[in-house]
């Protein structure tokens, strides 16, 4: 009988932060002011575990420390509801941004932190708005000498922002020991062109998005790599006054349908955690195949 190659499985990614800690807000809102906003993490990362719940999908966190620190049920939450739990750094400082010296020492303390609260090894980790670019690409000895063992922080596109359109598509290892997962990319016309998650996905026509991924798996054969932030389900999110034109649309659009197109996508796809589909734990955890199966 013929037999068609199930299509692979793609890894749902969710980056643990809160609104004001978006790094094209920086400009309008000071690293000292955090403490005194409203949170709305704890409530947004309970609505995304109960929706994978409900699609009984297994993800990767990748979680900020400063948000560790301040809400460990929501790194605990996490770990009981049998997902990965990943290192998104410390302070959410690009890591263009930081000294060898200070990239280490908020990569280790973020580990260090998560690891205490989840009581799980934490091995992932991606910089925050992918900043890891042709200038720092120091920063990969520094993972590997924190212990890492992915990385998922080159999105191999050209932006304003971050970017780097020349480097490999999918999964490398970048380092001994290292792996580098970039988030993914449909290849058009010799571009390569954003089909992963973030402001496209709340920006394109939901079918535009699911055939990139279609795509991906079909005609490159690889698993996607999706991401979104907690805040991008809140439409609720207070808004923050006197920011320009560009980054009010970027943050802002289509914020309302974002949790129902999420909603859609894991059920239009099969998914699960970075680590087992990239690190090969899958493979080792599958049981073995019955033995009576009729030839
Ligand atoms: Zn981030």
């Amino acid at each position: 009988m013929p037999t068609r190659t199930p299509s692979p499985r793609n890894a749902m990614s969710i980056d643990v932060e809160d609104y004001f800690q978006v790094s094209a807000f920086a400009p309008y809102i000071r690293r000292e002011d955090w403490n005194g906003l409203e949170c709305r993490v704890e409530r947004n990362v309970g609505r995304i575990l109960a929706l994978l719940a409900d699609k009984d999908v297994k993800a990767t966190f990748f979680t900020l420390g400063w948000v560790a620190e301040r809400y460990p049920q929501v790194v605990k939450a996490i770990v009981a509801g049998g997902h990965e739990l990943a290192s998104h750094g410390y302070g959410h400082q690009r890591a263009s941004d930081l000294s060898p010296a200070a990239f280490l020492d908020d990569i280790s303390r973020a580990k260090k932190l998560l690891e205490d609260l989840g009581g799980v090894p934490v091995v992932g980790y991606r910089a925050p708005s992918f900043s890891i670019c042709k200038g720092n690409l120091w920063a990969f000895d520094t993972l590997r000498d924190a212990g890492y063992r992915y990385s998922s922080s080159v999105y191999p596109i050209a932006h304003d922002h971050y970017g780097m359109p020349d480097s490999p598509r999918f999964a490398y290892p970048v380092r001994d020991g290292l792996l580098e997962i970039p988030v993914t990319t449909v290849r058009v016309a010799s571009r390569n062109l954003p089909s992963s998650g973030g402001g496209y996905f709340r920006l394109l026509p939901y079918m535009l998005s699911r055939w990139m991924i279609r795509r991906v798996n079909e005609v490159d054969g690889e698993s996607a790599v999706f991401y979104f932030h907690p805040w991008e389900i809140d439409p609720g999110q207070p808004r923050v006054a006197g920011i320009d034109a560009k980054t009010r649309f970027r943050h802002y659009v289509n914020i309302a349908r974002t949790e129902g197109r999420i909603a859609r996508l894991l059920e239009d796809f099969r998914w699960g955690r970075m680590d087992e589909i990239f690190l090969g734990r899958e493979a080792s955890a599958r049981p073995a195949a019955p033995s009576l199966s009729p030839a």
